[in-house]
């Protein structure tokens, strides 16, 4: 049986049978896959797992079953410790966006170098991470390949002169001219004047964590407008559970 060392973080871990783990594991060879961790909560030393931390594992090769079979592991770095719950679930719920991205082989190696720098930064945010988490979202599906500009007219692909209002059926935002075009009416939602100004500061967000207030209006647009345009890439619908968690952060 072939031996592999996969470098990787541990997402989630789920109980297997009496004494064996499952662990959901993103790899930096693979992306996101499934290892099974036998005997390791039965041993006499039990050998524990802690989630958002990044490991070096000696794993043997799927077969049929697509599981990995652990075989040891090394620690290399902990990214689980954030200055306070809000930011630890902004780190959840990047974690829990790239375990539904479909992603190519291409594309293992930059996503987890993104995810790696995603949840280092989160270590020093101590407000506002969800403005974090939503640039890491926009740069998460440009990186796919899948996502079109944000800050470009969803319909007519030209810059936008303002960032005021989505079409919630092309999943982005809309110009100006673009917004006259009445066939366009019912699917048109105007967002509050800070969710447009946090749009319009995304590229330059992180300089602007101290200084914006946001209320559960803003999270709900911008959630809504990114869930759309999710919805406009990919086939199947966007549904974060550690999103909610979040969201009860700003009330
Ligand atoms: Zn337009």
């Amino acid at each position: 049986m072939k031996k592999h060392r996969l470098q990787g973080i541990i997402l989630k871990q789920i109980e297997y049978s009496e004494s064996s783990l499952v662990l959901r594991f993103l790899s930096k060879e693979f992306g996101a896959i499934s290892i099974l961790a036998k005997g390791v909560r039965k041993q006499a030393e039990k050998i524990q797992f802690t989630n958002l931390h990044e490991y070096d594992m000696g794993l043997s090769e799927p077969k049929e079953s697509g599981l990995w079979l652990y075989i040891d592991h090394d620690l290399l770095a902990n990214y689980s410790t954030y200055p306070n719950p809000a930011t630890w679930a902004a780190a959840e719920c990047g974690m829990e966006l790239i375990s539904q991205m479909i992603t190519s082989s291409d594309e293992h190696a930059p996503i987890y170098e993104l995810a790696k720098s995603y949840l280092d930064y989160l270590k020093r945010v101590d407000s506002n991470a969800i403005l974090i988490f939503w640039r890491f979202f926009i740069r998460m599906l440009r990186l796919g390949g899948v996502g079109s500009r944000l800050d470009s007219c969803c319909v007519c692909h030209k810059s936008l002169d303002n960032f005021e209002v989505i079409d919630l059926q092309h999943g982005g935002l809309l110009c100006s001219s673009c917004r006259q075009d009445n066939s366009n009416h019912e699917n048109q939602q105007k967002l509050s004047e800070l969710s447009s100004q946090v749009l319009r500061l995304m590229p330059e967000i992180a300089y602007h964590l101290s200084e914006i207030r946001l209320s559960r209006r803003e999270v709900a647009e911008i959630n809504l407008l990114l869930e759309r345009y999710w919805d406009s890439h990919h086939k199947q619908t966007l549904k974060l559970k550690s999103l909610s968690v979040l969201c009860q952060f700003y009330a």
